[in-house]
């Protein structure tokens, strides 16, 4: 077995439970190992970390599958993994009432990092972001088989990290025909077209938070901005809200929502716009609850600051809409914006627009998306519930 040796310094997050090796936190490989193949990961004085797949053209040189040094990673690791993710989820309640949508593997949070899988009815979505679970993919494809039944399984190109890791891009079945399915999540029914959607289709890190909306919403007037395939809209009309509007500057988003609303048998005005421009012709304190669901402002730390602005400004433009006494819902799913930079840019924009900020709630994504205390890279969502006053 190839050994990875860690340099001094840089054990310790490993000990603490981060699964990622970092290329400039090895001191020295012992043994020779193919790509994706499995390596032992090995602090300063010698002692067993983890057990890991390593991809040496990665930054992330290996990712750590077991911190036991007498569990082999083969096909009854996999299985006990997806076994242990699929208890826990039947734990949570999922799938259950009014939701067949949800997430079934979180990659590091369930012990297979570089898998995603989401589960839409009886159909699967299947996501490889790294080399070593890949090579295992037809174990894998197999063990949720026989441990869910599918009718279809998606394999969703693997997107940036398609190239560094050897992984298709292209999104493409591996079981099964078609890719349209329609499922549940909170009551809500969506269409989702696993073959031709954005990333894996429907965000369900979002489900309780969409839940937490129609909860709010009875009889309120709500602006769904960054609305995709129609999601917080959709719960909003759910919990008996007035009217909802949902903008998004994306066509086929717009046409999505549009379907879904249908698919409800509710009226939903969806308005293809980019979102600071639509705001700003939004009267002053003319909405109940305004939503802001943008994608990434940040994808590398260069960006950090300018989507720190971004994220003030769409603060303030939102702050505007919200009446005296309104509330402001934020999401934020960029890893590199912490919670706290989150609220920061908050309060700056409160004060920009002259506005009181009540903090209600502070939430980020679904129990469906378990993390890791040591590993914050992968708390990447951020909702903060705000009231708003004058
Ligand atoms: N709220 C959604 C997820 C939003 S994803 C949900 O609950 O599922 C981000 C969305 O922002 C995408 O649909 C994208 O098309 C849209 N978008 C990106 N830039 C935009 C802009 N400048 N104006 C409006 N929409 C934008």
């Amino acid at each position: 077995m190839a050994r990875l040796i860690v340099k001094r310094g840089r054990a310790k997050p490993l000990w603490y439970g981060h699964p990622w090796v970092y290329a400039q936190a090895v001191e020295r490989v012992e043994g020779s190992y193919e790509p994706g193949g499995v390596v032992d990961v090995i602090d300063p004085s010698g002692a067993f970390i983890g057990r890991a797949l390593a991809n040496p053209r990665s930054s992330i040189v290996a990712r750590i599958l077991s911190r036991d040094p007498n569990e082999h990673i083969d096909r009854e690791l996999l299985r006990r993994r997806l076994a242990a993710a699929l208890a826990v989820r039947a734990r949570l309640g999922l799938p259950g009432q009014g939701t067949d949508a949800y997430r079934l593997v979180n990659s590091e949070g369930d012990g297979l990092p570089g898998l995603v899988v989401d589960v839409y009815g009886k159909s699967l979505a299947v996501q490889f972001t790294a080399l070593g679970l890949y090579r295992l993919a037809d174990a894998i494809v197999t063990l949720l088989r026989e441990l869910l039944e599918p009718e279809r399984i998606v394999q969703i190109g693997a997107g940036a990290y398609a190239q560094t890791e050897g992984i298709p891009a292209t999104t493409h079945l591996l079981h099964g025909e078609g890719g349209e399915v329609v499922v549940s999540e909170n009551g809500v029914r969506y269409g989702v077209d696993l073959l031709g959607g954005q990333k894996t289709g429907l965000y369900c890190d979002q489900r309780l938070n969409r839940a937490l909306v129609a909860s709010l919403s009875r009889g309120q007037r709500v602006l769904d901005c960054y609305s995709y395939v129609g999601g917080f809209a959709l719960n909003a009309l759910h919990g008996g809200a007035l009217e909802v509007t949902a903008v998004d500057a994306s066509g086929r988003a717009v046409a999505a929502a549009q379907r879904n609303a249908e698919l409800n048998g509710v009226a939903l005005p969806v308005v293809e716009a980019d979102v600071f421009r639509y705001l700003a012709e939004v009267p002053r304190g003319s909405v109940d609850l305004t939503i802001v669901d943008p994608p990434k402002f940040a994808r590398s730390r260069r960006e950090l600051d300018a989507a720190l602005k971004g994220h003030r400004k769409l603060h303030r433009a939102a702050l505007r809409t919200v009446r005296d006494g309104g509330l402001l819902a934020s999401a934020c799913c960029s890893q590199l914006v912490t919670v706290d930079e989150l609220r920061r840019t908050l309060a700056a924009a409160a004060l920009d627009e002259r506005r009181r900020v009540r903090l209600l709630q502070v939430l980020g994504a679904g129990p469906d998306h378990p993390t890791l205390p040591g590993f914050p890279e992968g708390e990447y969502l951020k909702f903060l519930l705000c009231e708003v006053t004058s």
